[in-house]
């Protein structure tokens, strides 16, 4: 008899249970190469293009993943990587230098399932932080990992060392040295010295959402800085009873904000739209004198970006909607 009721419960919880799950079940994902002034006078039109074509590279390839039935986890590291690989973007080549004329990466991953997350700063050696990030999420022992450390766990589970040197672009020196020229420190307030961090957030189809989120910081910063790129709840966030944010933009004002924290607690516990939540937690950033952006994909729908700069990087497909890159504030 206890066996019977079981078997009906069951039954009854699995029928409750496949609709919800089908709806959920659309693979989506977006990608975002940071924000800050980014305005067309500034941007040559051959530079615009091969921008766009390295964040559809990214898009496709995380979208090639989630439409083969593959894990949000992989889409949100293949699209990482490949914005990681480009000398466009502040994450692994052409990410910016600090005040010592070093590069100190910063990564995080996080997947909204078991909310299992993997996390490292200053990282010197390692070619693909996102990828030791999501390592270190999937072997663990621990969830965050800094410095020299975190390189040689790197290396102990075999992943890609390169000279420091691989990451440095011409244009990156050129940034620092025009910041030691006018004699400044990086600033919050100057969003050219840092324009560039990358993300991704991808559901797929089974429902789970993740993010990752890859970066080099603030040029100028000092030796041992680390951001929001890097902290759960601040830049980085994923949990399937919310969505999954990837955040850019002045990270120390990122922290005290909590931004992926508010928008995500906004829409589990005050149920407000996770757009309204992004806007509105922008718009506190604002007022702390901040700016950047979020992008941002609940447990249904299309991937959402919200920013309070001129621009932002940009992407998003999904099973539904339409394969977009965008640049522009006005796009
Ligand atoms: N949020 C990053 C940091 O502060 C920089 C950026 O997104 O541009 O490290």
């Amino acid at each position: 008899m206890a066996f019977a009721m079981h078997r009906f419960l069951a039954s009854a919880i699995v029928l409750l249970a496949t609709p919800s799950t089908a709806s959920a079940a659309d693979w989506a994902i977006a990608i975002h190469g940071g924000a800050g002034v980014i305005e067309r006078a500034d941007i040559s039109a051959a530079d615009d293009a091969a921008i766009r074509a390295d964040l559809a590279k990214a898009l496709d390839a995380g979208t090639a993943i989630l439409k083969a039935g593959g894990s949000s986890t992989d889409a949100v590291v293949a699209a990482v990587a490949a914005l990681e690989a480009s000398p466009w973007f502040n994450a692994g080549v052409g990410a910016v230098f600090t005040s010592a004329g070093t590069i100190e990466l910063d990564a995080a991953m996080m997947e909204g399932e078991g909310r299992r997350a993997g996390a490292v700063t200053g990282v010197k050696s390692t070619l693909s932080p996102i990828a030791l990030a999501r390592t270190l999420m999937d072997k663990g022992p621990h969830v965050f990992l800094a410095g020299p450390a975190a390189d040689e766990y790197a290396r102990e589970v075999g992943l890609s060392q390169v000279p420091n040197s691989h990451f440095m672009t011409e244009r990156r020196r050129k940034q620092l040295n025009d910041l030691r020229m006018r004699n400044q420190g990086a600033s919050l307030e100057r969003p050219e010295v840092r324009m560039g961090t990358v993300g991704a957030v991808a559901r797929d189809v089974k429902g789970t959402v993740a993010a990752g989120t890859s970066t080099g910081g603030l040029t100028g910063k000092s030796p041992g800085r680390v951001g929001d790129a890097p902290l759960v709840g601040a830049g980085t966030l994923a949990d399937n009873r919310c969505g999954a944010i990837s955040a850019t933009g002045s990270g120390e004002i990122f922290i005290r904000t909590r931004v992926a924290s508010q928008i995500c607690d906004a829409a589990r516990f005050g149920k407000v739209p996770l757009q309204k939540a992004a806007d509105t937690t922008l718009a506190e950033v604002l007022a702390l004198g901040g700016d950047g952006g979020v992008i941002v994909l609940g447990p249904s729908g299309d991937g959402l970006f919200s920013f309070n700069s001129a621009g932002m990087y940009r992407g998003r497909a999904s099973a539904k909607g339409p394969r977009e890159i965008k640049v522009y504030g006005d796009e």
